[in-house]
């Protein structure tokens, strides 16, 4: 495919700019609560290694859950199928920091992406790597091919002060031998890789390997066996956005994964990865532009995975 996308991406932008307004900037981590609602971006990168953009799609914003997907991938490499007696790969038809099945399924995570889950994951890289914070990092520039991508501090510490449902998810699986390291380290990795900062050229670029087979394109080396990065995606299709998994497979139907900074990337195998970013969210925690963006994206340009 050879598409110029350039006029979509435009169409789908003015058709979508009516929709600000309807959503709320996510308020319960204090330093995302004064994001500006109003910016809007939007990137493809293509397998042919042509970009598109419109928008703000420049502008580096917090990824927050987005970054779920590249701790799964370093947990993936690790610790292959070996990964699956720590955490599930069920939807968990719950919002993405519900306590509620935690404790009737003995504190393993329905799955990777949940925050429950994204904790388990956490804690695997503490176990593996002497540093999991630099291996995070190192992994996001590589993916992304840009080495300026870093975390944002305050961000990590601003979430940290008001993570009560997180430190109570890691507590709670710790009490049920679920958690091998120090409940803060847990924490302390989590809160660092959702405050990493990435525009949404960065996203589209980073989650390309996805869409190639689990072969980094920038350097053409693997990264996940085409078996796993088969099994990354199914997971992003039927978890990737929580409670509005459903709703998304419904209406654009793509493996994506969404952040409540506002981020959703979504992809075609053996084509392109896109990313939208809008900050403002529907109740489920999805960019509520970001979802209509993406819809039309599929709608006009026909493509499916189905
Ligand atoms: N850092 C956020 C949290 O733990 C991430 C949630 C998200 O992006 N869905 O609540």
């Amino acid at each position: 495919m050879n598409a110029d996308y350039s006029q979509i991406l435009k169409e789908i932008y003015e058709e979508t700019l009516e929709l600000q307004g309807q959503g709320r900037v996510a308020a319960y981590i204090p330093a995302l609560a004064g994001v500006n609602p109003k910016q809007y971006g939007i990137a493809i990168q293509t397998l042919q290694g042509e970009s598109f953009q419109i928008g703000d799609a420049l502008l580096p914003f917090s990824i927050q859950s987005i970054s779920k997907v590249f701790t799964l991938t370093l947990a993936f490499q690790t610790l292959d199928e070996a990964l699956w007696s720590r955490v599930g790969r069920e939807p968990s038809g719950n919002a993405f920091n519900s306590l509620i099945q935690l404790e009737t399924e003995h504190g393993i995570p329905r799955n990777p992406f949940i925050n429950a889950g994204a904790l388990v994951v956490a804690d695997c890289l503490i176990s593996h790597f002497p540093n999991p914070l630099a291996e995070i990092v190192q992994f996001a520039r590589k993916l992304s091919d840009n080495p300026t991508v870093n975390f944002n501090t305050a961000l990590a510490n601003s979430e940290r002060e008001a993570g009560f449902r997180n430190a109570a998810m890691v507590n709670l699986m710790k009490s049920f031998g679920t958690i091998h390291n120090e409940v803060n380290a847990v924490l302390d990795v989590y809160f660092h890789q959702c405050s990493l900062m990435m525009n949404c050229l960065d996203l589209a670029k980073a989650f390309l390997f996805l869409a190639n087979g689990g072969v980094n394109p920038w350097n053409g080396r693997s990264i996940l066996t085409g078996s796993q990065a088969k099994r990354i995606n199914a997971l992003m299709q039927v978890c990737g956005l929580y409670d509005d998994s459903g709703e998304f497979a419904f209406t654009v139907g793509l493996p994506g994964k969404s952040g409540v900074g506002g981020g959703i990337v979504a992809l075609i195998p053996n084509s392109l990865a896109i990313c939208v970013w809008a900050p403002e969210l529907n109740e489920r925690g999805s960019s509520l532009i970001g979802m209509k963006a993406l819809e039309l994206f599929t709608t006009k340009t026909g493509i499916s995975i189905f």
